[in-house]
């Protein structure tokens, strides 16, 4: 059942941390994979190259914070590969913020990049999804939009947006035989996390913290996103999948 051959599969952000983990899984379970990036175009073909002989591979850079761009490449991405049958929203940025000295610019770059994206991504594969009766959308939310975060209010609201919208068209669009679902990582061990992870003592209070003791590598959330992708999940609709080694019991 985890077989995804004759799939079309799109990841945003795709050379990095989950969506580099995405990617990799995709090909392994013989997807043909569409992918973006921001700037490592050598990343992007090195990690095409390693998966020659599987799916087909295809990237292209975009500025998701574009929606021109977006539109352009999701429409070179269907002309590719026929249809978009998969779509994950993973890219995303989590900056420093108060909320008493947050400026509208670093509120909007957070809120355009981790969650217009999502809708113009979405907005841009749905019609061919409708028309297929076939579609799987999983969005990379975080815990971060469940119970809030301080000094990241504006990440918090990103993430919290993304699982309303993916309720809203969980109900708008499982007639379409689209699911729609989020998975919401905690702590995951990649780029994003490297400066606060810098700090050792730090990072070994978070692996403490959690009930599992461990912190989550970008293949753990990589597994749940294929699941929700598969048909084995085909009853999940409108769910937020929770990766999080326990520490965080919001489902
Ligand atoms: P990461 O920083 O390695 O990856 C983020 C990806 O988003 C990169 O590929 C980056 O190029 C892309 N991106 C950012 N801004 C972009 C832009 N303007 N245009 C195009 N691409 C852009 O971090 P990650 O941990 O792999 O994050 C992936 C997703 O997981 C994000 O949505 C993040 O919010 C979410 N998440 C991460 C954690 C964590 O602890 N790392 C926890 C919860 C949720």
């Amino acid at each position: 059942m985890l077989d995804f051959r004759n799939r079309n599969v799109l990841i945003t952000g795709g050379t990095r941390g989950i969506g580099a983990a995405c990617v990799k899984l995709f090909y392994q379970v013989n997807a043909n994979v569409a992918f973006t990036f921001k700037t490592q175009k050598e990343i992007a073909k090195k990690i095409s190259n390693e998966c020659v002989g599987k799916g087909k591979s295809i990237y292209r850079q975009v500025d998701v914070s574009s929606e021109q761009e977006i539109n352009y490449a999701v429409g070179h991405f269907i002309k590719e590969l026929g249809t978009i049958d998969v779509l994950v929203n993973n890219a995303g940025i989590w900056e420093y913020g108060a909320a008493d000295n947050m400026s509208l610019e670093n509120w909007e770059r957070t809120i355009k990049i981790n969650l217009t994206s999502m809708f113009i991504f979405t907005k841009a594969v749905l019609p061919q999804m409708i028309k297929n009766n076939y579609g799987k959308i999983i969005n990379v939310s975080s815990t971060a939009g469940q119970r809030g975060e301080a000094f990241h209010s504006h990440y918090a609201a990103s993430k919290g947006g993304m699982i309303s919208y993916t309720k809203s068209l969980a109900a708008e669009f499982g007639k379409y035989n689209i699911n729609t679902n989020c998975v919401a990582p905690g702590w995951v061990n990649t780029d994003m996390c490297t400066e606060v992870f810098s700090d050792l003592s730090y990072k070994e209070k978070v692996r403490k913290d959690i009930p599992i003791r461990r912190i989550a590598t970008a293949e753990d959330i990589a597994g749940p996103i294929v699941f929700l992708a598969s048909d084995l999940a085909r009853h999940i609709n409108g769910e937020i999948v929770n990766v999080n080694g326990g520490s965080v019991l919001c489902g």
